[in-house]
This record gives structure tokens, sequence and C-alpha cells, in this order.
């Protein structure tokens, strides 16, 4: 199979980028963060509060994480209920970062990514993915900005779901993802030695686009 893995900070654009890529290369493409957030919106939606190991394990044991894609659309369905309206809430984003920290749900999640790139040509998108979950990718990408520009960009997202939310928040929400991301003990957010660094604060998203096929390329055509 053909496993490109695009690793990055929150807010970098990896999912655009690999949706579109995947569309290009005409392979599939696995946003491994939209599983973390169907499972945070279900811990949400119990009311379980504070995140603690002993509290995430029973919490784990006890639900049913089901991958589907309708319609090419991937949805990742907790005990049978779609949470895509949101799994893209300031909340979510926050409450997703702060679980992923536990050894249980990192587990569940990695079994997913690999079953699915396994079974599939494909492009797994998320953190560690290059590192941990699938080593031996044939391409890493790690797409990474400022964070200010990162904040720039989620605030247009913002403004175009007329959700109301200052930049300073935004801001300050992708520093502490980006902290707990880097910091974590297991899995932590790290560049793998053997990625392809995309830096996109000063490109257009088409012309990031274009820059990763381009490295695609040359990387499976040197193999
Ligand atoms: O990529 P996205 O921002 O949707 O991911 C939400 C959160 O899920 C991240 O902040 C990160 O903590 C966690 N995550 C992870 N490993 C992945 C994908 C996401 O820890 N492979």
């Amino acid at each position: 199979m053909l496993n490109i893995t695009i690793d990055g900070h929150g807010g970098s654009g990896k999912s655009t980028l690999a949706r579109v890529i995947a569309e290009r290369l005409n392979i599939k493409v696995l946003n491994t963060g939209l599983i973390y957030r169907a499972i945070a919106c279900s811990y949400c939606e119990k009311g379980l509060g504070n995140p603690t190991a002993e509290v995430v394990d029973k919490f784990m044991e006890q639900i049913n994480i089901n991958l589907v894609f309708i319609d090419d659309v991937q949805k990742v369905l907790i005990d049978g209920k779609d949470y895509s309206h949101k799994l893209r809430d300031e909340e979510i984003s926050i409450l997703s970062s702060q679980l992923s920290k536990f050894p249980s749900l990192r587990a569940r999640v990695l079994d997913i990514e690999r079953d699915f790139a396994y079974k599939n040509d494909c492009i797994l998108e998320g953190r560690s993915i290059g590192s941990v979950t699938l080593p031996n990718a044939d391409v890493k990408l790690f797409v990474t900005a400022s964070v200010e520009e990162r904040a720039k960009r989620r605030m247009q997202q913002f403004k175009e779901k007329n959700i109301d939310i200052s930049y300073e928040k935004v801001l300050q929400d992708l520093k502490e993802r980006d902290y707990n991301d880097e910091h974590r003990p297991i899995a932590p957010l790290i560049i793998s030695p053997d990625s392809i660094i995309v830096d996109s604060t000063n490109m257009t998203l088409e012309e990031t686009i274009e820059y990763c096929i381009n490295k695609i390329k040359v990387k499976i055509n040197s193999k």
C-alpha cells in the first residue's frame, strides 16, 4: 500500500491539504483528528468533567467507535451517534487535545489508524502519524505555519460561519493546544527526522498544495 503521512500543528491547514492532495493522487484520506474530536464530543455529552486516567479508561471501555465513509465523507460514530455538527467547536478542540494524552484512548485510535492504512492507499493526517502510527510510511510531510498566521486563518473560518470569537482567544487556544500536543508523555507532536517540512506561513493554499505534490512525486519516484 502507498502510505503518506501529514503531521503538523493545529490550524496549519493539514486537513484541507490532505483532502486535496488525496483527490489529486486518487487515493483515500483519513483525518485522524476527527476521531479524537468525536470521542471528545461523546465525553463532553456524558458530562464526565475534568479528564483523569481513571475516568478516561472507564469511558474508553464503554464506548464503541465506528469509522464509516458516506459518499466519501468520513464519519466517526460513537455508540452510533454522529457528532459532525459539533466537531469543530472551540471547546471540543481544547477537550480533544486534553484527552489525547491518555494511553487507553490513544491505543484505540492507533488501531483504527493502522487498520485503515493497511487496507488502503492513503494519506493519514494528524499528530505523531509519521513518528508512531506509520514509522515506515512512504512519504512523510510535516506542515506548519507561524501561530499568528494559523490564528488568522482560523479567524477567517469562524467569520465564514458567523461565529463570534476574538483573535486573542483563538491565538491563546492554539498556543495551548501546541503546548499540550508537544509536551504529552506519549506520542508527543514531533518532527520525524525523515519528514519533509512544509512551512506555509508565506504560501497560499494552492502554492502549498503544488509544493507538497512535487515533493511527494520526487520522493515516490526516487524509491
Ligand atoms: O487535527 P485536529 O486539530 O482536528 O486534532 C484535534 C486534537 O486531537 C489535537 O489537538 C491533538 O491533541 C489530537 N490529535 C492527536 N493525534 C492525532 C490527531 C489529533 O493527538 N493523530
